[in-house]
């Protein structure tokens, strides 16, 4: 059994430092694949984890990371081999599972997927429970709310955070008009470089939040924040229109009333990436890395290190994050 390094959060009454330390294997829990990371990436949950948040993580000293992708270096079952390609994301991994912000996992073998052909651990990392989640959000709005470019804009909310940047970009990608809400005026030139046809101030969707109704705007939407944004988009529908909710940076409250969904039939999709069974996950995964495939992805990412990615939880939690914090550990770096 080796060592490895990484990022851990402790409690120490009501305040939550983080160091870098060397670890042992042997103390990671029980698991079927042991995985050396190669790279994880940045999410809003790791934020919350290492804030301490017990709906995330409960027990400290932790390693956060939701995400990981990495080479098997020993597995218990058969359909995993030392010196396979892998990628984990949700599940427990960095909630109440040592995670990506460490060199190794040992996770179960449900957590597993193959890296699919035409991803590398890299991309699926620049990628990460964000871009995944951003692809879910655009998955079911066309399966299940039948969208289709033809039928008008797409709304994306906190356009440029992690799952907001993918949206914007794999809708582009795919002929949608996109309209991306941000809360940084400043990267207005960024939001139209990735796709965005047009770029709207959080103010502007947040006016007309004492109406039933709202002008009928969007065939569809990608929510990131949850509260009066998101119930202001659904108030935007055209008829028949869905909106696909997987965030709550804003709030998780919606002030809400039942008139858009019985007079312009609109739906509320929800999404969750953490639980979704590993069939679909794989299946998605599989369209991320042929047809849906981001030729533009890198522009999206920050390169993050061992040593910069707590500075990063902090920007993260305030909202300052922009596009992908991409966690390049040693292994990758040969
Ligand atoms: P990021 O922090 O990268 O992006 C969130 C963006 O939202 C910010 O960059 C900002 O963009 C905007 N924002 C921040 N604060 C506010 C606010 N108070 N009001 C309105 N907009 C705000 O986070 P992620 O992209 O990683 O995650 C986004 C959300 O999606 C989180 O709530 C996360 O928990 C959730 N999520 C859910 C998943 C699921 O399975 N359901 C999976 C992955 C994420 P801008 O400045 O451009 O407005």
């Amino acid at each position: 059994m080796g060592t490895y390094r990484a990022l851990v959060v402790h409690r120490e009454g009501d305040a939550l430092p983080r160091q870098i330390e060397t670890l042992d294997e042997a103390a990671l829990p029980e698991g079927d694949v042991l995985i050396e990371v190669h790279y994880s990436s940045l999410n809003y949950k790791d934020g919350l984890s290492a804030q301490g948040n017990p709906g995330v993580t409960r027990h400290f000293p932790h390693t956060p990371g939701i995400d990981a992708s990495g080479i098997v270096l020993e597995s218990r079952v058969p359909n995993f081999a030392p010196g396979d390609a892998v990628i984990v994301i949700g599940f427990d991994l960095g909630m109440g599972t040592a995670g990506g912000f460490g060199e190794r996992i040992r996770v179960p073998a449900g957590w597993v997927v193959p890296c699919p052909k035409g991803l590398t651990l890299r991309s699926a990392m620049a990628l990460g429970t964000a871009g995944f989640t951003a692809a879910e959000c655009v998955d079911k709005l066309e399966r299940m709310g039948g969208l289709a470019p033809a039928q008008g804009p797409v709304l994306v909310t906190g356009a440029t955070g992690g799952v907001g940047s993918v949206a914007v970009m794999l809708l582009a990608q795919l002929g949608y008009d996109v309209v991306a809400v941000t809360g940084k005026a400043e990267r207005a030139d960024w939001l139209k470089g990735l796709g965005a046809g047009e770029v709207m101030t959080r103010e502007a969707l947040a006016q007309g939040a004492s109406k039933p109704l709202l002008a009928e705007r969007f065939a569809g939407a990608v929510d990131t924040v949850g509260g009066e944004l998101l119930f202001n988009a659904v108030k935007s529908l055209r008829y028949g229109g869905s909106l696909a909710a997987c965030g709550l940076v804003a709030s998780p409250a919606i002030p809400a009333t039942v008139l858009p969904f019985i007079l312009r039939h609109v739906n509320l999709l929800g999404i969750d990436s953490v639980q979704w069974p590993l069939e679909e996950k794989t299946r998605l995964w599989g369209r991320l890395a042929q047809e849906w495939a981001l030729p533009e992805l890198e522009t999206l990412v920050e390169t993050l290190t061992l040593e910069t990615v707590s500075d990063a939880l902090d920007r993260i939690l305030a909202g300052q994050m922009v596009g992908r914090g991409l966690l390049v550990h040693k292994a990758a770096r040969g």
